[in-house]
């Protein structure tokens, strides 16, 4: 055996408080319906593959040297995009972007927690909030939510004048379970809030409800909306995150992130994918109809969904969710087990995609 086969993870001067942990990972199984990741299921219309191939071409030849290290031409098209979808104006300014939300998010808490401060989140939500407070070594302060899964922002307001949390974050809507917030309710959460709220948008595209966006100029000391190309925009594979704040939040962002951190062949890419915004934004409609045509069959199977504003859906009850989820993977079809007692998570697919789940779902074990 070589030497580097001979030592362990344990044998390792790791920091004490990552040792045990386990690393965020959905399974990647190669089976024919995949549904567990929350991404688009519509692959990038032709005319986008070639721009954002004719973009990378034409970039490629600069590729010696470094990237514009603010990205200022990316972030005034994701500003235009935020302006014209939010109708609040916002500039290149107003909006910060790194690789994937995730990079956004860990941004902020390297700017604004850390050790010796602490991030609020409510739970079930996002499982990477928790992870990336770990790895920047801020607290963590998990809150339920009520039993429905919806949060009770009154309660909520309170705990956080109590614990006077660095950070709050609030999904909207809420990964895995799905429900967003009114901006009046989430309003009473910011006028509690001590220091920053971070309301994490992945999902806004689906929603019904109003984007925080609109709240950026009453509280433009606390506020911060985290985005992505992720979901809506079919850009999982590109990882591009964005968020919206006042100018101030993004200079206190450039003290910790890393130089040139958005490659060349990303910025490039991503610019060329925002030009196809309307194409690709067009599934929006198509995906939240079948989410609610989904949501409804489930419901005539005798499932309990949890009411989705996303592009996913939490379902129920099952005696043993792991086996269920096992069952699904068994028929083909992957879905998402989020540790939540008695349910899974399905992705909302292409109508075939959909259908081939529903009919896995007449045969897995309740
Ligand atoms: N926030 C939420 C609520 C998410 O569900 C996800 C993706 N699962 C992300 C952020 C991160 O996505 P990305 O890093 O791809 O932007």
């Amino acid at each position: 055996t070589r030497g580097t086969d001979t030592v362990t993870l344990d044998q390792l001067p790791l920091r004490e408080d990552l040792r045990g942990r386990s690393p965020y990972g959905a399974p990647q199984l190669d089976v024919p319906i995949r549904l567990n990741t929350n991404e688009n299921p519509y692959p990038p219309p032709p005319e986008l593959v070639e721009d954002v191939t004719a973009a990378v071409r034409e970039v490629a030849a600069g590729l010696h040297r470094y990237p514009d290290r603010d990205a200022v031409a990316l972030r005034r098209d994701l500003a235009a995009y935020l302006s014209v979808s939010t109708r609040v104006p916002l500039t290149e300014r107003h909006v910060w972007a790194a690789n994937g939300s995730n990079e956004v998010l860990q941004q902020i808490l390297q700017a604004f927690g850390g050790p010796g401060r602490s991030a609020l989140g409510f739970e079930p939500s996002y499982s990477m909030h928790p992870i990336i407070a770990a790895g920047t070594r801020t607290d963590w302060v998990p809150t339920p939510r009520r039993d429905d899964f919806t949060l009770d922002t009154e309660r909520a307001a309170r705990i956080v004048a109590d614990r006077r949390p660095d950070v709050v974050f609030v999904t909207s809507p809420n990964n895995p379970t799905g429900g967003s917030i009114p901006l009046d309710e989430l309003e009473t959460v910011l006028r509690a809030a001590p220091g920053i709220v971070v309301v994490d948008e992945a999902y806004a595209e689906f929603s019904s409800q109003l984007s925080a966006v609109n709240l950026l100029d009453a509280y433009p000391a606390k506020l911060i909306v985290s985005r992505t190309m992720s979901k809506a925009f079919a850009f999982a594979g590109g990882r591009l995150g964005y968020l919206a704040a006042a100018p101030a939040v993004v200079d206190a962002l450039q003290l910790v992130r890393l130089p040139y951190h958005l490659s060349l062949l990303t910025q490039a890419a991503a610019r060329a994918a925002l030009r196809h915004a309307d194409q690709t934004l067009a599934s929006v409609a198509k995906l939240a109809a079948e989410r609610d045509r989904v949501a409804e069959a489930l419901q005539g199977l005798g499932f309990s969904p949890v009411p989705s504003d996303a592009n996913f859906i939490l379902f129920g009850r099952f005696a043993d969710a792991t086996a269920s989820w096992q069952a699904y993977v068994d028929r083909g079809v992957l879905i998402r087990d989020v540790g939540i007692e008695g349910h899974l998570r399905v992705t909302i697919g292409t109508p075939e995609e959909n259908d081939a789940f529903l009919e896995a779902s007449k045969e897995v074990p309740r």
